[in-house]
């Protein structure tokens, strides 16, 4: 116990490793963009006002219904589902706010914000921490009715507000764009969501930023109020909320002890990848932004292995034009010094849409089976074409690749080199300097593209692996959704064998294949990609040390033996088991923390 308040522990899933002892920044997400107006037009006005109020209640009325119908109904979150649909029909909530519109002559939106606001005021002067604590399902259903009437935007809008160095953002759920926000205010220094799994957008984007972070957390958003202590552990998935004074002792002596063991690990950046009978691996970084690039050559990255390069537009209205994609390929390359780096084309669609591209794209039913990279830039060819011309013509300041995301055929692939004939055809008319030969690599993260790998790579110049996406379209789960989140298997027998057909399928053609998922990080998977024969492995900054480490520590014979060893696992538990003794044999105490 810290004063008064009971110490509550959250387990959730450890997206990005760190350790952060901090105050909770709620996001308040009935905070967006709430636009504020009186209203000119008289009683119509006020009229119409009205039914937009009342419309928005039964809209949300409608959403939260049918959540609760699919639930059993004497879970806790159905009860929590029922509080939330007798709150939509309070008289003190609806009724107040048609007053208010009626009264003070005002718009909807401010209505209900003002509305929350009173509700807030009552309730935090109550003595009683239940009640104190239910103000956050009235928060919640504003929330939720604000984003009706706006027309289901849910921006996020921190700009202008105060806060506090050394905060931790508490937030429902994070869409890329909410992350890329929120990255921008420094004084955050760790991210917790009830929502989200280790491959979600928002995890991997977090640890990209060395930003400690905690996702699926489960009802987290919910119990903290903004200002209380908590203590977070990016790498167990572990969040404390006020914690004892033991319990804060406890956690600055391990906090010391992994930055201990952290510096240990710096001491190999110079030192090659390379196993102890001379295979050589490349080590590469995964960047979304070029401000990653001096941490990420710290930690010994050779070069960048996957720029995402639609993270940079994500928290904008509109994409660029040619020449600031141009300015933004041209700076990375400089800033490399002639290291190499790939960059992935907009991979735009599913969670990672803009503002301005979103509105171009009808909402799809199943957007990660939608219209997604490759795909949706051969169907706004004038986008693609645009970036295809600004990484031509960065080509001329440095080593560089091209590599497609989302292939799911060979005419894709094939259509994709005719959009890169198409920006070569149009940069000659212009007479604009550019460099026409740049390696151009496929993606391999459908199961078409895996299995078809040695069609694909006797037409492209190198293959990437992408097992975030491979591993989820393998296993038919949602990467953003933690309930199925137990599915991501990278080492299923099912993903073993489709990256041997494709490693073996990009050496049979004789070009190199790389691996650029969260799979090409993880520590467990390091013997079998060894084993495979990987020519290179590109992860966040953090990772490469310890990948470094194990890579140096093993044989690669050895690690082609222990693949076949995992392929002959019985089930998930059995290797489960198998990798995790085979690594403590192996590496001892190197894994653990
Ligand atoms: C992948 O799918 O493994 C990958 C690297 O792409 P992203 O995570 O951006 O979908
Ligand atoms: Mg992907």
């Amino acid at each position: 116990m810290s004063g008064t308040r009971k110490t509550l522990t959250f387990q959730g899933v450890g997206a990005s490793p760190g350790m952060v002892l901090g105050r909770a920044y709620t996001l308040d997400r009935a905070r967006v963009s709430c636009p504020t107006r009186h209203l000119q037009g008289g009683a119509a006005e006020i009229r119409d006002e009205k039914d937009r109020l009342r419309a928005a209640f039964a809209q949300s009325s409608e959403q939260i219904g049918k959540v609760h119908a699919r639930l059993d109904p004497q879970s806790d979150q159905a009860q929590i589902l029922e509080t939330h649909l007798l709150i939509l029909k309070d008289p003190m909530f609806v009724g107040e706010a048609l007053r208010l519109i009626e009264q003070e002559s005002i718009n909807a939106e401010w209505a209900v914000r003002r509305q929350v606001a009173r509700f807030k005021g009552i309730f935090f002067d109550m003595e009683n921490d239940y009640f104190r604590e239910r103000f956050s399902d009235i928060e919640f259903i504003g929330e939720r009715v604000l984003r009706n009437l706006l027309g289901g935007s849910d921006a996020l809008d921190v700009e202008g507000e105060e806060i506090p160095e050394g905060s931790i953002a508490v937030a429902r759920d994070l869409s890329p764009a909410d992350l890329a926000t929120l990255l921008r205010r420094r004084e955050i220094k760790g991210i917790v969501t009830d929502r989200g799994a280790k491959t979600s957008h928002v995890a991997i984007l977090a640890r990209a930023q060395g930003m400690p972070c905690v996702v699926g957390a489960d009802h987290i958003s919910d119990e903290i109020r903004r200002g209380d202590l908590m203590a977070l552990d990016g790498q167990r998935g572990t969040v404390t909320v006020h914690p004892s004074p033991e319990d804060i002792e406890q956690f600055q002596t391990k906090l010391r002890r992994r930055l201990a063991s952290e510096q240990a690990l710096h001491a190999l950046r110079e030192l090659p990848a390379q196993s102890q009978d001379g295979v050589r691996v490349r080590l590469m970084g995964n960047i979304d932004h070029i401000a990653q690039l001096p941490s990420l050559l710290a930690q010994g990255a050779e070069g960048v292995g996957l720029f995402r390069t639609e993270l940079v537009f994500l928290d904008r209205e509109a994409l660029p034009d040619e020449e600031e994609h141009y300015e933004i390929y041209r700076a990375a390359l400089r800033a490399l010094d002639g290291r190499d780096i790939t960059f992935r084309t907009l991979d735009l669609g599913a969670d990672k849409m803009p503002h301005s591209a979103a509105a171009i794209t009808e909402r799809e039913p199943n957007p990660a089976l939608g219209l997604r990279g490759l795909r949706y830039c051969l169907r706004h060819r004038d986008i693609f074409v645009t970036q295809l011309k600004a990484l031509l013509r960065a080509a001329v300041h440095g080593p560089m690749r091209i590599l497609l995301p989302m292939i799911s055929s060979l005419d894709e692939l094939r259509e994709a080199k005719a959009c890169l004939e198409e920006a070569r055809a149009r940069l000659t008319k212009e007479g604009v300097e550019f460099r026409g030969e740049v390696p151009l690599g496929a993606m391999i993260e459908t199961p078409s593209a895996a299995w078809s790998a040695d069609q694909l790579a006797r037409e492209c110049d190198f293959l990437s692996i992408g097992t975030n996406d491979l591993v989820q379209y393998t296993l038919a789960f949602d990467r953003q959704n933690r309930e199925v989140s137990y599915l991501y298997l990278p080492l299923h027998v099912a993903i073993v064998r489709a990256l041997q057909f494709a490693v073996d399928a990009g050496h049979t053609a004789g070009i190199p294949v790389s691996m650029c998922g969260e799979m090409a990080g993880d520590p467990l998977c390091t013997l079998l990609l060894l084993g495979l024969g990987l020519d290179e492995l590109s992860m966040v900054g953090p990772q490469i040390p310890i990948v470094k480490r194990l890579i140096r520590a093993t044989r690669a014979d050895d690690a082609r033996d222990f693949i076949e060893r995992l392929k002959a696992c019985d089930g998930d538990a059995e290797r489960d088991r198998f990798v995790r003794e085979e690594m403590s044999r192996r590496f001892g105490d190197w894994l653990s923390d």
